[in-house]
């Protein structure tokens, strides 16, 4: 299949892959890689990677491999190898039987090492960090050459097996590429092929190795190693790849991937480096990796994104070579769309105030029918009890109307009481210090879907029995940074952390949900009518009771947020 027969909009990647085919290029076979470190979560910007890499073997019958770039130990854990399995599944992903680590070839690495030191390629280096910064010039300066890099293919080979065996220490040898100290490409001056690690204990190799390949060494092996045909990594790999069509120029291996380069994604008011995201969890800035408000998959999943709704997002922002950064209001949107679809809707209460029905006794009680998606009869219905004691919001009752415009309920006015009757309120009840703590009121018996007799109600509000209504803890969420590129600002001396947002969780923890919602199932949304999209919290509240977090508003919040605050 070619990509024009799939849905996923094509891109420059397919075209280059759809002429490979038609030249017959690799057997006409389709291989990539997922190649995630595992030093973090995944994020939103490797979801932009997940899709393309596994979206392209899926489209063209070939295969992509998970393969876990793991040459940095002291960085890495099995708790970020485990996250990371789980979210590329989620997202809807499988990688079967290729499930790989750059670790798997660390024997075959070796070998390919003492391969180019045999020709010359690659010498033992004794210069330390600060030298070999030194050495190496700079974009206007050419570097100069290691007085070690004349050193016998020999000497070289014996000191690279010594380096293995333990007998120096971190940072006194590195093995180092013979290429070109004056090449306009710094990542050709003689880069860095391995170095000493002791001490750390890697989290598939144990303690078996001192000695540690460099990423772009490593790479380029293992794709070729894999047989992958096309390596698709982002922009910032453009200048490395000389080195790495020079790695594999340089031994013997028959295969040669293309490496092929697109832009990451960006988004407004996030920062999406692992770095960073490790320091806001490990400073505290957030409750975790899975904090609702971190832009990682599981912090999505958890705050209620789906699946589709990422994938959808993959598919708008397209691959292209051109550095942007995307609109949080892109991302709503989709989420926005898959569930105004596809999630049920329910009834919850955020600012209680409490109204008592006084023509209906203590004790009555109906079961209202209540359609669980206005648009599809066949997501059924539920029952909701309608009682003497409800909830309405506050937001929802006015003393006197302010103007036409509000159609709500006030002092002897009526209003529609969703998928119930209509109420007329009769009484006003305040504590002493002047705040509305209750609403008499009455029903009309002859309004369950059906029009009152000679007068219209316009308003419609959403409401939860007081009496079986479940008391709920509902979190809030906005932006989590108040600058739309907290990485980037141009002011002096601020770091991103100075950007974040104070107001990014509201807690309200005096909520009533309807009665269905205590069988919620953790991190599957729900509309709560007029409110937004909520899901239940994958942990209970400090008390033990129900957590919903808001996945997203009803409608763009973002469009006006500028200059006028929300
Ligand atoms: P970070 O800069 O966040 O630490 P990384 O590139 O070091 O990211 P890796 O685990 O090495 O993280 O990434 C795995 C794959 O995901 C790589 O191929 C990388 O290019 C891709 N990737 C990472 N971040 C993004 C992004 N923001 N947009 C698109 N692809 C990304
Ligand atoms: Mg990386």
């Amino acid at each position: 299949m070619s990509s024009s027969e799939t849905s996923t909009p094509s891109n420059f990647i397919r075209h280059i892959i759809d002429d490979d085919i038609t030249a017959g290029k690799n057997g006409g076979k389709v291989v990539t890689r997922f190649p995630p470190e595992p030093n973090g979560y995944l994020h939103i910007g490797h979801a932009k990677s997940i899709c393309l890499n596994f979206g392209v073997a899926e489209d063209y019958q070939g295969r992509c491999n998970l393969r876990f770039d793991d040459t940095n130990p002291h960085k890495e854990n099995i708790e970020f190898v485990e996250s990371i399995q789980k979210d590329v599944r989620w997202l809807g992903f499988e990688w079967g039987e290729q499930h790989y680590y750059a670790s798997d070839y660390f024997e075959k690495l070796y070998e390919f090492a003492v391969e180019l030191i045999k020709v010359g390629k690659a010498y033992v280096c004794d210069q330390n960090a600060e030298e070999m910064r030194e050495y190496r010039g700079n974009l206007k300066e050419p570097g100069r050459e290691s007085p070690y890099r004349d050193r016998t293919v020999d000497e070289s080979l014996d000191l690279f097996v010594r380096m293995r065996a333990g007998e120096f220490e971190d940072g006194s040898k590195v093995l180092r590429a013979k290429i070109d100290m004056a090449s306009p490409n710094m990542n050709m001056r003689d880069p860095t092929l391995y170095r000493i690690r002791h001490g750390v204990v890697h989290h598939q190799t144990g303690s078996e190795w001192c000695l540690y390949p460099m990423y772009d060494y490593t790479h380029p092996i293992s794709d070729a190693l894999e047989g992958i045909t096309h390596s698709l990594c982002t922009l910032e790999f453009e200048d490395h790849r000389p080195l790495y069509d020079w790695v594999l120029d340089n031994i013997s291996i028959e295969c040669h991937p293309q490496q092929i380069e697109f832009s990451r994604l960006n988004l407004q008011y996030c920062v999406m480096s692992k770095r960073k995201l490790t320091q806001l969890v490990d400073e505290g800035f957030v409750e975790g990796w899975d904090d609702p408000r971190m832009p990682t998959i599981a912090g999505m999943r958890r705050r209620g994104f789906t699946p589709i709704s990422i994938r959808d997002f993959c598919d708008r922002i397209g691959i292209t070579k051109s550095d942007n950064s995307v609109e949080m209001g892109v991302l709503e949107s989709c989420i926005r769309d898959d569930l105004n679809t596809n999630a049920e809707r329910r009834m919850a209460v955020l600012h209680p105030l409490k109204v008592v029905i006084e023509n209906l006794a203590e004790g009555q009680e109906e079961q209202m029918e209540a359609a669980n998606h206005p648009q599809n009869e066949a997501k059924g219905s539920r029952k909701i009890p309608f009682t003497r004691e409800l909830y309405i919001d506050r937001n929802d009752f006015l003393e006197v109307a302010p103007n036409k415009k509000f159609k709500r309920l006030v002092t002897g006015g009526e209003v529609r009481l969703r998928n119930a009757y209509v109420i007329r309120c009769d009484e006003v009840i305040k504590d002493d210090a002047g705040e509305i703590i209750e609403l008499r009121c009455s029903y009309d018996p002859d309004t369950l879907g059906a029009n009152p007799e000679g007068r219209k109600v316009k308003g419609v509000i959403h409401w939860v029995s007081a009496t079986h209504g479940v008391p709920a803890e509902i979190r809030l969420y906005d932006r989590l940074f108040s600058h739309p590129t907290p990485d980037s600002s141009k002011e002096e001396g601020k770091s991103f952390t100075d950007y974040l947002n104070a107001d990014s969780l509201r807690t309200l923890t005096h909520c009533y949900v309807e009665p269905s919602l205590a069988e919620s199932e953790a991190g599957v949304p729900v509309q709560f009518e007029r409110e937004g999209y909520y899901c239940l919290d994958t942990q209970q509240s400090a008390n033990g009771g129900l957590v919903f977090n808001r996945t997203v508003t009803l409608r763009d919040s973002w469009a006006k947020i500028e200059g006028q605050g929300r």
